[in-house]
């Protein structure tokens, strides 16, 4: 079995992992309070370089979402069909993830519920439906 691609864990990026090694997740956000993901060392949209990481509730929408058929990394390959979802945090910042939820059930706009899962050494922010 190949081996799930593993993240690229940077200075930047280690609390945002560590934080899921401890089952939450968290974002980052600037003085003026922008929030983002994926970790970068500066905010996309004033490009300052202080600021803090913040704890997610867990909740988000379902913006977009594609279906993969075939697998382009051989360690995807048992798990064809599988999506690959856009989603925006309550908190405002949008990131890429999977829903556990079967690929034909999925709605724009659903609510969402973060799901952390472990994948090999590390662990996956991931989002089913919302029982709410
Ligand atoms: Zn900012």
């Amino acid at each position: 079995m190949t081996d799930f691609p593993s993240p690229d864990v940077t200075e930047t990026s280690r609390p945002f992992w560590d934080a899921l090694n401890e089952d939450f997740l968290v974002f980052q956000e600037c003085e003026q309070q922008h929030r983002w993901l994926p970790a970068r060392d500066f905010c996309p949209t004033c490009l300052s370089d202080q600021f803090k990481y913040v704890k997610a509730r867990g909740r988000a929408q379902l913006l977009s979402w594609v279906v993969y058929n075939s697998a382009m990394n051989d360690a995807f390959k048992d798990q064809v069909p599988y999506n690959v979802a856009l989603v925006q945090l309550e908190e405002g910042p949008k990131m890429m993830t999977n829903i556990l939820a079967p690929n034909g059930e999925l709605k724009a706009g659903m609510d969402l519920q973060l799901e952390i899962v472990k994948q090999d050494h590390f662990k996956l922010a991931k989002f089913k439906p919302s029982s709410k």
